[in-house]
């Protein structure tokens, strides 16, 4: 399986699971490397932003930032080994995030094999976009999908990032949360539309602020904790910005 690189290992680390129905949860994270997405705002770009990719980023014009080199940023582990890494936590949560984790469930779906086979207590929690469907054996095999549709602001085409038979699937699977980035009113009709469109449960969507500072959230979180308030959806903190900002490995 091809996953991020954090300095001379795969990207997993013991951590707090900073968003979603679980935020606040001890959880191993485990990131894949690869996305079919490339939102222009993406902070965890070096998944997917190549050297020799067209993509923009939003960070192309800040001084220093490049495309990163594919073999400096992905590693190549097979699931069993992933797994005994992950075991070496005493913990029994794991969000698999990415990158787009479901380009390779096949091989997340042995990890999660692997590490029930001595932790049947383990829970599991998958990232998506959900412009892919799980296989029957996969989605039985996770406990939560943490669903991210991309809205406009993220730079891409409408028939790129919004999937109708994911959307529906994801709608109809009570695995499924669904996880909003909000950074301006604005982007509320585009949810209210998908949430209309996709019939998703109003209960099982959670708005979180946009942004990678304690104080970017504190500028968002007031407006959008009243607009949940007034709407119904629930409101969701960022708690890993909060406590360790917008770093990786932590
Ligand atoms: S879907 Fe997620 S990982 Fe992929 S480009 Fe968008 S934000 Fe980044």
């Amino acid at each position: 399986m091809k996953l991020a690189k954090l300095g001379d290992g795969p990207e997993i680390f013991h951590t707090i699971q900073g968003e979603g129905p679980s935020a606040g949860s001890p959880a191993v994270f485990i990131r894949a490397s690869r996305c079919n997405l490339h939102c222009v705002w993406c902070d965890t770009d070096h998944t997917w932003n190549f050297e020799g990719t067209p993509w923009p980023h939003e960070k192309d014009n800040v001084p220093g930032y490049a495309k990163h080199r594919k073999s400096e940023v992905t590693i190549e582990l097979d699931p069993a080994q992933a797994a005994r890494l992950i075991l070496n936590f005493r913990c029994s949560r794991v969000v698999i995030t990415g990158g787009e984790p479901l380009l390779q469930q096949a091989d997340f779906l042995e990890l999660i094999r692997h590490i029930r086979a001595e932790r049947p207590a383990c829970v599991f929690e998958v990232e998506t976009n959900a412009t892919r469907i799980p296989s029957p054996e996969f989605a039985a095999a996770v406990d939560q999908f943490n669903v991210s549709p991309k809205l406009a602001n993220a730079g891409m085409p409408d028939a790129l990032r919004l999937v109708g038979d994911g959307l529906t699937f994801f709608a109809n699977s009570p695995k499924a949360w669904f996880k909003f980035v909000v950074a301006n009113p604005a982007d509320l009709a585009e949810i209210q539309a998908l949430q209309v469109r996709f019939a998703i449960p109003r209960e099982r969507i959670l708005l979180m602020p946009e942004g990678r500072t304690a104080a970017d959230l504190d500028r968002t979180a007031p407006w959008l904790a009243e607009l949940c308030r007034d709407l119904g959806y629930r409101f969701c903190d960022r708690l890993h910005i909060r406590l360790w900002g917008d770093r990786r490995g932590v």
